[in-house]
C-alpha cells in the first residue's frame, strides 16, 4: 500500500476490528495500528481482501462524493485524446483509475458496468449515479460481472446479469447498440456479447492498421466483430478476410460492413470471412496458395495463470509461423496479445524465433500498448502488447 499498490491479500490482514461483510468499509491502519494507511472494500470471498480505492488520509469517505472524485480525474485523464468521432471508449479502467475490480465502458448512449469483485455489488446505484453526473447523454447502464462474482450473486439480487438501469421507464433494450470509433459505425451487443461487448482497447492499433492498408490484402485473424478489418477496409484495403470461430462474431462482421457501405473504401473492399478454427483457418488459406500484404494475430489471453505460460508461448509460436507463411515477402506482421503474465520481451522473441524456422526474419516497426483510456499504471494491469514487423526474407 505504501507504494501504492491497491490489492490488500487475505494473508497481510492482521487483525479485524470485527468480521467484515462483502462491500463493507475497510479502513487500513500499518502494524502499529496508529498510522492510516488507506480505505477500501472489503471482499471476504476472495483472495485480494481488500480493494483499497483510496490512500493515506484527507480524501472524502469511501461513497458517492469520493466516487464522483475519482470519476472526473478518470473523465479528465482520458476525455482531451478521445478521437473525434468516437462515443465508444473505457471511462473506468480498474485500478489504473481506482477503481480496483471495475470497469465502465461507454457505447454511445449506454453504459456497461463490468464488475470483477462482489465488494462493489452493494455500491451499484451509487457508482452509477457518480458516473452518470459526469458524462451527459447517458440514458441505460447495463451490469455485467465476471464468472466468479455471478456465481456470489445473492438471491433475489435486484441486478443480475445483463439487468439494466434505465432512466426511461419502458425502456424495451435488448443489448443491441450503435456507437463509433473513429467515424467508423459498429454494431456491440452488450449484453451477450465478449467482455463488454467490443475491445476498445484495440482502437489505437486499428487507425494504425487503416493507415497501413492502402490498396493491401489484408488477413485479420481472430477478427470477433470485425473492429481491425473495418479499419483496414476504410483504410482502402483491396480484400480483406476475417476469420474467427464463433459463429456470432463471424456474423457480426457482415452486419459492421453493412453499417459502413458509405465510406468508400468499405464499400469497394472484397470482404470474406471464414467461421472456423484459426489453426485450421490458416493452414487452408496456405494451401490454397493464398498470400496477404498485412496479417493480423489477436488472440484471446493463453495465459491466465504463471503455470500456462510454457503453453501459451508454443501456442503463440504457432499461430507466429502460419502467419509468417501466409505473407508475402517485405508483408506486415501485427501481433497482440493481451496476456498479462507473459511479457512483450518474452512474446516478441518467441514470435522473432518462430519466424525464423519459416526461414524469414522480422524487422521490427514498431511496438504499442492499450489505447490511452486503458491506463496502466501498475505492473498487472498491463496486458496488451502489439508488434509491427516486417517479414523478410532471411
Ligand atoms: N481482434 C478483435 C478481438 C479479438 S478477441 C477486435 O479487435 O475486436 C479474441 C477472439 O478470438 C474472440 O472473438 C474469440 O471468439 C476468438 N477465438 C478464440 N479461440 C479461437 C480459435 N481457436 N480460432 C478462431 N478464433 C478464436
Amino acid at each position: 500500500m505504501r507504494k501504492g499498490h491497491p490489492w490488500v491479500f487475505e494473508d497481510s490482514i492482521e487483525r479485524l476490528s470485527r468480521p467484515g461483510a462483502s462491500g463493507d468499509v475497510a479502513v487500513l491502519f500499518d502494524s502499529s495500528g496508529k498510522q492510516l494507511l488507506g480505505a477500501g472494500l472489503y471482499d471476504p470471498s476472495s483472495s485480494v481482501r481488500v480493494r483499497v480505492l483510496a490512500f493515506g488520509s484527507g480524501k472524502p469517505p469511501v461513497g458517492e462524493l469520493l466516487f464522483t472524485r475519482l470519476v472526473q480525474n478518470a473523465l479528465e485523464r482520458r476525455l482531451p485524446h478521445i478521437p473525434p468521432d468516437t462515443d465508444g471508449w473505457r471511462v473506468i479502467h480498474g485500478e489504473s483509475d481506482s477503481f480496483s475490480g471495475l470497469v465502465a465502458d461507454r457505447y454511445a448512449e449506454t453504459l456497461v458496468l463490468k464488475i470483477y469483485s462482489s465488494a462493489w455489488l452493494p455500491w451499484i446505484p451509487c457508482v452509477v449515479k457518480s458516473i452518470e453526473s459526469g458524462i451527459s447523454g447517458l440514458r441505460r447502464c447495463v451490469l455485467r460481472y465476471s464468472r466468479e462474482v455471478r456465481n456470489l450473486l445473492p438471491e433475489g439480487f435486484p441486478f443480475p446479469e445483463g439487468s439494466v438501469i434505465s432512466s426511461e421507464p419502458g425502456d424495451s433494450f435488448n443489448g443491441i447498440q450503435h456507437f463509433r470509433e473513429n467515424g467508423i459505425l459498429f454494431e456491440a451487443d452488450v449484453i451477450r456479447g465478449q467482455k463488454t461487448g467490443f475491445f476498445l482497447d484495440q482502437r489505437d492499433n486499428r487507425t494504425r492498421v487503416r493507415n497501413l492498408s492502402r490498396g493491401k490484402r489484408v488477413l485479420n485473424v481472430f477478427s470477433y466483430s470485425g473492429g481491425f478489418s473495418l479499419y483496414a477496409a476504410a483504410g482502402g484495403a483491396s480484400s480483406v478476410v476475417s476469420v474467427d470461430s464463433d459463429r456470432h462474431a463471424a456474423e457480426w462482421v457482415n452486419v459492421n460492413f453493412g453499417l459502413n457501405r458509405n465510406i468508400p473504401g468499405v464499400a469497394s473492399c472484397r470482404h470474406e470471412e471464414i467461421a472456423a478454427d484459426a489453426f485450421e483457418a490458416m493452414k487452408e488459406l496456405a494451401r490454397s496458395g493464398r498470400r496477404f500484404d498485412i496479417v493480423i494475430v489477436d488472440p484471446p489471453s493463453f495465459a491466465k495463470a504463471e503455470s500456462e505460460i510454457p503453453a501459451a508461448l508454443n501456442t503463440y509460436s504457432r499461430l507466429a509461423r502460419l502467419a509468417a507463411g501466409l505473407l508475402i515477402p517485405d508483408g506486415i506482421l501485427v501481433f497482440a496479445s493481451c496476456s498479462s503474465r507473459v511479457t512483450a520481451d518474452r512474446l516478441f522473441e518467441t514470435v522473432g524465433g518462430s519466424v525464423r524456422r519459416e526461414n524469414r526474419r522480422l524487422d521490427e516497426i514498431m511496438r504499442t500498448g492499450h489505447a490511452v483510456d486503458h491506463p496502466s499504471d501498475f505492473k498487472e494491469s498491463a496486458y496488451l502488447k502489439c508488434l509491427y514487423a516486417y517479414v523478410r526474407m532471411k
